[in-house]
């Protein structure tokens, strides 16, 4: 597969337990159907359809639309979580969900602000995405 950003080859990295498509250029990555719910702390419920049923209209963002790199559909926008505006890619062939290097930093900085904060964390969906983008190399 290659980056829909840059076209350089993805390369898989270990995170967790599971193996993740990530660009060596811009540390974007592709995250495959179930790999989004493997790697997070098991919970009840379909972590996944839960992130893209959160969007029921569609935005723009700073980036263009992108093509699937399984796949080449059209990837479609979606929250990470209404409040944070951190929007990212979803294909609805496979199921998969591409992050670009920068979302990650952003989804890092919004956990770092309300762990600072002393927040309660009233969305379950963020604290178990987080659990997961903890552990991530994040370039800067
Ligand atoms: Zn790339
Ligand atoms: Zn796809």
């Amino acid at each position: 597969m290659n980056c829909p950003r840059d076209a350089a080859a993805l390369e898989l990295k270990t995170v967790g337990h599971a193996n993740v498509q990530t660009c060596p250029q811009c540390s974007g990555m592709f995250l495959e159907h179930g790999q989004l719910n493997a790697i997070t702390d098991p919970t009840p419920g379909d972590l996944e359809f839960s992130t893209v049923d959160q969007d029921s209209y569609q935005h723009d963002d700073e980036f263009g639309p992108i093509s699937c790199p399984r796949d080449a559909t059209t990837m479609r926008k979606v929250d990470f979580n209404i409040e944070s505006n951190i929007i990212l890619d979803y294909c609805p062939t496979c199921h998969g969900f591409w992050l670009d290097a920068n979302e990650l930093a952003r989804i890092n900085d919004e956990v770092k602000r309300l762990n600072d904060a002393g927040a309660e964390v009233p969305d379950p969906l963020l604290v178990r995405i987080s659990n997961f983008f903890w552990n991530l190399p994040v370039p800067h």
